[in-house]
């Protein structure tokens, strides 16, 4: 399964949101993929679609797809010269697929900040720093180990080098070895190496609770947008404490409690959506009277290897699907007027799922 990880120096809230993804979040056991584990939160990916959708077919039951974020706790200065736990915090990031980066934007007395005041843009390149120092020297190792092959005479090994050596030089630059554009071909050159910042990142302004409803007054948090506009990251304001506060209530309670604070919706689920998309998930639904459900798959997925997320058999005795894209369904009201006006397709092995399709899977057992 894909998970992001949240990053980020200590005392900035990471395990204040986290606490509230824990929460709110879903059973692991509803979600065989999903890992038990303590660092690890399941969340339901909240999708307007799911309910519009069981509007038309009304299920016995709607289930979302959810996917992982992990607590990655330590990351201080100087983790990647292996400095307190900092290599073993570093290995937990090369397990992620993106990474979210939270970002003191509070100020509060009480609230000991690492290196003496809150400075996000500091914290920001202090956390890249490492990230960076840390993929110099997979980069350097591999060097190594390239030029010696290079011996061989394999011209692959050539393309390798070129490879490193431009990653190595973005890298002295400062910047993000996600920055470089290379070809497909030139990243799977050096895709077992898991570079750090080669994964794509957001960036989790937390502010102040009573600062939620007007962040745009906030100049810590303007400076971490103008950061982030450089790379192009995403930027979710807001405020960790108050999410865990949210994440305790249900209902009306929780409506009630977003209007006063003068929210549409909480920023765990703009979180949660933001970081699907930067995960580049792609959400198709089943849509029968048993259950309306989202399952997510890659961007790029064929349609057996998207019926595979529901189960093994379904990829391998893979027939064909019939497909309708969700504004069609919606728009015609129903399956079968769907199917009268020339909605319904049957796609075959190599059709590539499109956000949003409403599948079903024909297959041999
Ligand atoms: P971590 O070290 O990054 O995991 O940080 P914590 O989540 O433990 O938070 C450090 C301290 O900051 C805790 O005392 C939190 O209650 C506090 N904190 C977290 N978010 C906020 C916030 O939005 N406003 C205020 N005032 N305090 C916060």
């Amino acid at each position: 399964a894909l998970k992001a990880g949240i990053v980020g120096l200590p005392n900035v809230g990471k395990s204040t949101l986290f606490n509230a993804i824990t929460k709110a979040g879903a059973e692991a056991a509803n979600y065989p993929f999903c890992t038990i584990d303590p660092n690890v939160g399941v969340v339901e990916v909240p999708d307007p679609r799911l309910q519009q959708l069981a509007d038309i077919v009304n299920p016995n039951r709607i289930v979302p797809t959810a996917f992982e974020f992990v607590d990655i706790a330590g990351l201080v200065k100087g983790a990647s010269q292996g400095e307190g736990l900092g290599n073993k915090f570093l290995s937990h990031i090369r397990e992620v697929d993106a990474i979210i980066q939270v970002v003191r934007c509070f100020e509060d007395s009480n609230i000991t900040h690492v290196s003496g005041k809150v400075n996000p843009i500091d914290d920001i390149e202090t956390i890249n720093l490492e990230l960076i120092l840390a993929d110099m020297e997979s980069i350097d190792k591999r060097m190594e180990k390239t030029k010696k092959q290079l011996k061989s005479g394999d011209k692959k090994y050539q393309q390798e080098v070129s490879v490193l050596e431009q990653i190595k030089t973005t890298l002295e630059a400062g910047q993000a070895a996600r920055t470089l554009e290379l070809t497909e071909e030139e990243w799977a050159l050096v895709r077992d190496l898991h570079l750090l910042t080669q994964k794509k990142i957001l960036y989790v302004a937390n502010v102040a609770e009573e600062e939620v409803a007007n962040a745009n007054a906030n100049t810590y948090v303007e400076q971490v947008r103008q950061y982030a506009a450089k790379e192009e990251a995403e930027v979710i304001v807001i405020s960790a404490k108050v999410e865990s506060e949210i994440a305790e209530l249900e209902g009306e309670d929780r409506q009630m409690f977003l209007e006063e604070l003068g929210l549409e919706e909480s920023g765990l689920d703009r979180l949660i959506r933001a970081a699907y998309k930067l995960l580049g998930l792609y959400t198709y639904f089943t849509a029968g009277v048993q259950e309306v459900r989202a399952w997510t798959i890659r961007k790029g997925t064929k349609a057996p290897q998207a019926a595979g997320v529901i189960h093994t058999d379904f990829e391998r005795g893979f027939i064909r699907a019939e497909v309708v894209a969700y504004d069609d369904l919606v728009q015609a009201g129903s399956m079968v007027t769907a199917r009268d006006q020339g909605k319904l397709r049957l796609e075959g092995k190599e059709y590539i799922v499109q956000d949003g399709d409403v599948m079903h899977f024909r297959f041999n057992v």
